[in-house]
């Protein structure tokens, strides 16, 4: 998506990655072994400037180069812990939280934080991976096999009113840009459903925050924070430095997409506007919608993005602009359709 917001750019985008990444589809890809500094910095020769849209590379790679957002702010996300001190060094409410490096520290967490509490891996979570459930001190055993034994945070569970999202832009002369707040709905770990706009009252809270902490990373590009609402308080869960899901509707939502105002930052042009309208965008997890299901709907916009389907896999996603006259119609088709899928 990245790609196909390039023209509107006039930039021409050379990805990264393995022969048969659905990139392919959109522009050329070179392979390369992500995990080697030196086969990065020889794809880097190919290129005036570098982005991600994973955070998962490891740091050291990435250091030296090119490379918008920073490696800092790559670094700081990649693991739950130190970005959870960054949220708070930054003001940010989070939940309770505390390391955990063996059995002997989760028992000490349990004490500290209380149950029922959820085990994070600090690295290479997502979508709900590499986080296990406690309700009671007799499941620490089986939890700290159940992650491997690695450098985890143990998080106590907060009980929320909703999930929601904003995706801020900064661009190389410091100028932001905010999407309204998006509201997200989650099963299993694993987001399914986004709505845009949502909770306006804690619209400028939120950009204040953000406002912050992409200053104190000196960050240029498009970051993502994902927050628990309790009340009127907005608790930070985590951060993506780069585009997000919960921002896919902007496509079709806003004037300018996440995607290419990504672009903007990064390649030092002025922001695209963010005005927007109401949105609902559903994941298709596992499988493509099939088209049966959404071409009686002129207003759904489909996006497939020639993955193969696997289960879980998120293989593309659809979009429906609320104010359409068939929206309402659509919605409830496809909420009905998707609470049935696994
Ligand atoms: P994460 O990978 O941290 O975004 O977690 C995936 C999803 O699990 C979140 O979007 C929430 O729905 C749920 N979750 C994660 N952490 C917590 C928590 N501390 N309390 C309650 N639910 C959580």
């Amino acid at each position: 998506m990245l790609a196909e917001a390039a023209p509107a750019v006039d930039c021409e985008i050379l990805c990264a990655g393995r022969p048969g990444d659905c990139a392919e589809q959109i522009a050329p890809v070179l392979p390369v072994d992500l995990n080697s500094p030196h086969a990065v910095a020889e794809f880097a020769r190919h290129v005036d400037l570098l982005t991600i849209e994973s955070e998962n590379i490891d740091a050291h790679v990435l250091h030296g180069l090119p490379l918008y957002p920073n490696a800092r702010a790559i670094a700081t996300a990649q693991d739950r812990f130190l970005e959870k001190h960054f949220f708070v060094d930054c003001g940010l409410e989070v939940a309770p939280f505390a390391p955990v490096n063996d059995l002997v520290s989760l028992h000490a967490a349990i004490r500290e934080i209380g149950l029922p509490a959820i085990l994070k891996t600090r690295r290479l979570g997502y979508d709900g991976k590499g986080q296990v459930r406690l309700s009671h001190p007799d499941q620490a055993t089986e939890a700290w096999e159940a992650v491997k034994g690695v450098p985890c945070i143990l998080e106590g569970m907060v009980d929320f009113d909703t999930e929601v999202s904003l995706i801020a832009a900064r661009n190389r002369s410091g100028q932001f840009a905010f999407y309204p707040l998006t509201e997200n709905f989650h099963r299993d770990g694993i987001l399914r459903i986004s709505r845009a706009p949502s909770h306006p009252e804690l619209q400028s809270l939120a950009e204040q925050r953000l406002t912050h902490l992409l200053e104190r990373l000196d960050y240029i590009g498009v970051l993502a924070v994902e927050f628990f609402v309790r009340g009127q308080h907005l608790l930070a869960n985590e951060m993506a430095p780069r585009v997000h899901n919960s921002g896919h509707w902007t496509i079709e939502g806003s004037d300018t997409s996440q995607f290419e105002n990504h672009l903007r930052a990064i390649l030092g042009l002025p922001l695209g506007s963010t005005d927007s309208r109401p949105t609902v965008m559903f994941n298709c997890i596992g499988a493509m919608c099939p088209l049966t299901e959404t071409e009686r709907f002129p207003s759904i916009a489909r996006h497939d993005y020639g993955k193969s389907p696997r289960p879980g896999r998120k293989v593309g996603h659809l979009t429906i602009p609320a104010q359409h006259p068939d929206a309402t119609a659509a919605i409830a088709h496809l909420e009905s359709l998707f609470a049935t899928y696994p």
